[in-house]
C-alpha cells in the first residue's frame, strides 16, 4: 500500500486517462513508499549456543561464548560458544568413531533416509529458518524464504536421492567413502553452503566436522536442532564454531582425510600451503570476479534485469556475482540509462522487510572493505553513480553503486569488492569481450546476453569460468555441479562431479 503522502504524489501527477492526453513518463527517484510489511515468524533464537559434538549440544571448556549481531540494527541476537582445541578435537574423535562404526558401515538406503528426514524437517521449519538467516546475516527475507531454505532442502533431497544408487556415480568403478571430512565455510549463505557441504559427504558415507563463519553461526546451530530430531547418529556430523583459528585447528588436525572450504582465495592458499606434503584431499571454493557481458543484440531490459539480481542480489555477498559488466561500445549509453533508472527503484533497508531489494552489509568489517575499494574507484578517475534512497540510521548499509569509465587497471575491475557495487567496461568485438572477461587471476562464473547460439557456444568455450550463464545469472540447482577455475578454486559441489569429491574410486 502506498503511503498517504505517496498517494498525494501520485494524485498530484497529470491525470492521463482522465484527460485522453498520453501517459506521462514514469518519475524515476519518485519511489512509491509502501508501508512496512516484516516478516512476524518466530526465529525461536536460544540467548546461547553450545558446541555441536557427538549428537549433543556441550560448553566449551574454557567457558568463553562470542555475539552474534543483527546486521541491520547492530543489536546482539545470541551468544555463540567458542572452540578451543581440545573441542575440535573431541569432535574429529567423535567423526571418527561414527564412521568407522555407524555411518560408514550404514548401507546407502538407510542413510538415505536421515537426508530425507533432515530436508522435511528443514522445509516444516523453514519460515522460521529464513527469518533466524536473515536476522544473523543481514540478506534480505525474500532471498532467505525464497531461495536459501529452499534451496538448501532441495540439496538434501537431491542428495538423498543419490545415496541407494552410489554404483551409479563413477559407473564401472566401485566408490569408497574417504572418512572424516573438516568443512570450513563463510558467512554469505550460511545454511546453503552447509548444506552444499553436508548433504554429499553424508551421502557419500563421510562423517563430518564443519566450522561455519563467525558472523553467522545461528542456522548452522539450529540445524544441529534437527539432526538431533531425525535421530541422526551421534558424531555423524559436528559443528565446531568460533573465528579463523577454529576453522585453522581443524583443517589442520590429523583425523580428517579431505578438507572442503568454501571461502577467500587468501585463506584457500594458507589451508593449501598448510596442507601441501599431507595426503588430505581438498576442494576449495573461492572468490570470483565474474563478467556479465551483454552484446548488443542481446534483450537490453531482460539484460538489465539479469544485471541487477547479479551483483545487487544479496547485497553482492556473492562469490559468483557479476561484478563486472562488459557492454558492447554500441549500447553502452543505453545500457547504463537503463540500469541508472533501475537502480533508483530498488529499495534498501531493514531485511525483514518483505518489499526490501538489498539488506544489510554482513558486518562492519566487509562495510569498511566495500567503502574502501569504492573510494579507490572515485581516487582511479572512474565515474560514480549511487542511488539516493534513504539508510537507516542504525546498521551496516551500502547503496547499490554502478561505476562506469572503468578500465581493466582500476582496483575496482580486478579485486573483490563483494558487494553492491558493479563496474561497467566496454568492448567492440567478441575477441575483446572474451580476452577482458578472462583477464583475471579468478574463474569461477560468466554470463553471456546475446540473441546468438553461436555466440553463446562460442563464448562459454572460450570463458574461463566453471559456470557461464546465457540470458539469465545466478541460477542455481542441486544438480548441476559449481566451482571454479584459475584463483577461484577446485573441486565441484552439486551433481554427480560434487560426489566424486566425497569419495574414494576403486
Ligand atoms: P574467509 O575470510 O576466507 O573465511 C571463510 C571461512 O574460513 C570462515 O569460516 C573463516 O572464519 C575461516 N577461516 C579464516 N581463516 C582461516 C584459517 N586460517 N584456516 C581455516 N579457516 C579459516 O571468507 P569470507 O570473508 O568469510 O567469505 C567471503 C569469501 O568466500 C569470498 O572471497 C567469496 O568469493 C568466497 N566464497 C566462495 C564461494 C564459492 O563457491 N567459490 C562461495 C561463497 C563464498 P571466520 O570468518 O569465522 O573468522
Ligand atoms: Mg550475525
Amino acid at each position: 500500500m502506498p503511503t498517504s503522502s505517496a498517494a498525494a504524489k501520485k494524485a498530484s501527477r497529470p491525470a492521463a486517462r482522465a484527460t485522453g492526453r498520453p501517459a506521462p513518463e514514469l518519475i524515476f527517484g519518485d519511489l512509491w513508499e509502501f508501508d512496512p510489511a516484516p516478516e512476524t515468524a518466530d526465529p525461536k533464537l536460544k540467548p546461547r549456543y553450545d558446541l555441536f559434538i557427538n549428537g549433543k549440544f556441550v560448553a566449551p571448556k574454557s567457558g568463553k561464548y562470542f555475539d552474534s549481531i543483527n546486521p541491520a540494527t547492530e543489536r546482539k541476537l545470541a551468544e555463540i560458544a567458542l572452540a578451543g582445541p581440545a573441542e575440535v578435537d573431541a569432535a574429529c574423535k567423535a567423526a571418527k568413531t561414527a564412521f568407522e562404526k555407524v555411518w560408514g558401515p550404514m548401507p546407502g538406503r538407510e542413510r538415505a533416509k536421515y537426508l530425507f528426514r533432515i530436508a522435511r524437517l528443514l522445509q516444516d521449519r523453514a519460515r522460521e529458518f529464513a527469518v533466524a538467516e536473515t536476522l544473523d546475516g543481514g540478506k534480505p527475507i525474500k532471498e532467505s524464504r525464497d531461495f536459501d531454505v529452499p534451496m538448501a532442502a532441495a540439496h538434501f533431497f537431491y542428495h538423498a536421492g543419490w545415496a541407494d544408487k552410489l554404483d551409479y556415480v563413477a559407473p564401472g568403478r566401485r566408490v569408497a567413502p574417504l572418512g572424516v571430512v573438516a568443512q570450513v565455510i563463510p558467512w554469505n549463505f550460511p545454511l546453503l553452503m552447509l548444506a552444499w557441504k553436508i548433504a554429499p559427504a553424508l551421502a557419500m558415507g563421510n562423517t563430518v566436522v564443519l566450522k561455519p563463519a563467525e558472523t553467522t553461526s545461528i542456522t548452522c546451530l539450529k540445524l544441529a536442532e534437527i539432526l538431533q530430531d531425525a535421530d541422526l547418529p551421534p558424531g555423524v556430523v559436528n559443528f565446531v564454531t568460533g573465528a579463523g583459528e577454529v576453522g585453522a585447528a581443524l583443517v589442520n588436525h590429523p583425523i580428517p582425510a579431505k578438507v572442503a572450504f568454501t571461502g577467500s582465495t587468501e585463506v584457500g592458499k594458507v589451508i593449501m600451503r598448510a596442507l601441501a606434503g599431507s595426503d588430505k584431499k581438498m576442494t576449495m571454493e573461492l572468490g570470483g570476479k565474474a563478467a556479465n557481458i551483454i552484446f548488443d543484440d542481446a534483450p537490453l531490459d531482460q539484460a538489465v534485469e539479469g544485471i541487477v539480481n547479479g551483483i545487487f542480489f544479496n547485497q553482492g555477498h556473492v562469490c559468483c556475482a557479476g561484478s563486472r559488466l562488459l557492454v558492447q561500445e554500441s549500447v553502452a549509453d543505453r545500457v547504463l540509462a537503463k540500469l541508472k533508472t533501475r537502480i533508483r527503484t530498488l529499495r534498501v533497508g531493514d531485511p525483514l522487510d518483505k518489499n526490501t531489494d538489498i539488506g544489510a552489509i554482513n558486518s562492519r568489517e566487509q562495510l569498511d572493505k566495500i567503502t574502501t575499494l569504492v573510494a579507490a574507484g572515485v581516487k582511479e578517475g572512474a565515474e560514480l553513480f549511487q542511488s539516493s534512497c534513504k539508510l537507516p540510521a542504525k546498521g551496516f548499509y551500502f547503496r547499490p553503486t554502478v561505476f562506469s569509465g572503468v578500465s581493466m587497471s582500476h582496483r575496482i575491475a580486478r579485486e573483490e569488492i563483494f558487494g553492491p557495487v558493479l563496474s561497467i567496461l566496454t568492448f567492440r568485438t567478441l575477441e575483446e569481450a572474451v580476452e577482458k572477461a578472462n583477464n583475471t587471476c579468478y574463474g569461477l562464473s560468466a554470463g553471456v546476453w546475446t540473441d546468438k547460439g553461436s555466440r553463446i557456444l562460442k563464448m562459454s568455450t572460450e570463458l574461463k569460468a566453471g559456470v557461464v550463464w546465457a540470458n539469465t545469472y545466478n541460477k542455481f540447482d542441486p544438480v548441476s555441479p559449481f566451482g571454479g577455475y584459475k584463483e577461484s578454486g577446485f573441486g565441484r559441489e552439486g551433481g554427480r562431479q560434487g560426489l566424486l569429491d566425497y569419495c574414494q574410486l576403486a
